[in-house]
């Protein structure tokens, strides 16, 4: 059967830009996709790619781009290639919970209080909770090794501050976007250095091998050449990362203020966010809670009207639905799903 959905709110993986079919018909067209990954011509698209990151993100030119697979993936080269003793990990949701258990399993947490990486996940997408830039300078200051962060589901939604971290990553299915199966790492001067003083060359992935051949403009392996295609397309179409973050944060503050006039009455209609503390609660991924058998109902009640809402996830699997708030998503869609939610009230 095919599922035809006509809007998504998922967390990801979440719409994408329309254009990209286009954009995927390009790349087949033109033998983008067949290009050897060593060719003058891909090389000129990792390049461009790279380029446009920091043009868009507007991240600092001496901080490095990497392209790989996925964010997890992102996890276990930070443990491999850039921990020298252990990492420190606290979390407050499912996404940071399960690259705690990733890192431990390379290198257990023998010994803590040596820890020399903190790995922290700026926007907690099972929970739509974020950790503020002024947190994060917090953390910065007061930890001296290098400091990890997963910013998957913020990531060209929201301006960051790069210089308060060394590593930066994001899978493109969320913010950017893009179909699943590419990640964008980001590593700052100091976590190259790090990287130099462990020495850590035994994977595919060694940051090290990575950064030889990113050098170049190349990749350890065959790369996923039509995501990064689509990447480069889609990054020459967006405004900057500073208009986009007006956006995003109009957008958020909308959606609280509105679920906040849909509250839940002692009847048990409306809504509540999951979050009480505004200044905790994500801008890109809006978590609203409920009990199972509501939560449920108004699942099943969005989807036969076309809307998909996100699903619960870890220990809010039954009790929350999450509103992906994306950049690819449109004024138009927010109504719909607004107009939704105040009928289904
Ligand atoms: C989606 C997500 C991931 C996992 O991304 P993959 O591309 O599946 O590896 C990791 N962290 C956060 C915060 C996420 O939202």
């Amino acid at each position: 059967m095919l599922l035809v959905i006509m809007i998504t709110f998922y967390p990801g993986p979440s719409k994408v830009y329309p254009q990209v079919a286009d954009y995927a018909a390009e790349a087949v067209r033109l033998g983008i996709v067949s290009l050897n990954h060593r060719s003058a011509g891909f090389m000129e698209v990792i390049e461009e790619t790279v380029r446009l990151l920091h043009e868009k993100l507007a991240i600092p030119a001496d901080y490095h781009v990497a392209f790989v697979s996925s964010a997890t993936e992102c996890w276990e080269i930070v443990t491999q290639s850039l921990t020298a003793e252990t990492s420190l990990h606290p979390f407050s949701g499912a996404f940071g919970k399960k690259w705690a258990e990733y890192a431990y399993r390379i290198k257990p947490p023998v010994n803590l209080s040596e820890a020399d990486v903190l790995c922290l996940v700026q926007n907690e997408t099972s929970n739509g909770t974020q950790v503020s830039m002024t947190s994060l300078a917090q953390f910065r200051r007061e930890f001296s090794g290098l400091i990890a962060v997963d910013a998957v589901s913020s990531m060209a939604g929201i301006t960051l501050d790069w210089s308060l971290a060394d590593v930066w990553f994001a899978s493109v299915q969320k913010c950017f976007g893009l179909p699943a199966g590419l990640a964008v790492l980001i590593y700052s001067p100091a976590a190259l250095r790090r990287a130099e003083a462990i020495g850590e060359n035994a994977h595919y992935n060694s940051l090290l091998f990575i950064h030889e051949n990113f050098a170049r403009f190349q990749t350890p392996y065959t790369p996923n050449g039509l995501g990064i295609y689509l990447l480069m397309r889609v990054l020459q179409q967006v405004p900057s990362i500073a208009d986009v973050d007006v956006m995003t944060k109009k957008r958020a503050a909308e959606w609280y203020a509105f679920l906040a006039d849909q509250s839940a009455t002692t009847s048990g209609s409306g809504f509540n966010v999951l979050i009480d503390d505004p200044a905790v609660r994500s801008d890109t991924v809006i978590a609203v809670g409920g009990s199972e058998a509501r939560i449920k109902a108004i699942k099943t009640a969005a989807q036969q009207a076309g809307i998909l809402l996100g699903n619960g996830y870890g220990d809010w699997k039954n009790t929350t639905f999450r509103i992906a708030n994306f950049p690819a998503i449109t004024d138009g869609e927010i109504d719909q799903l607004r107009h939704f939610l105040q009928a289904f009230r």
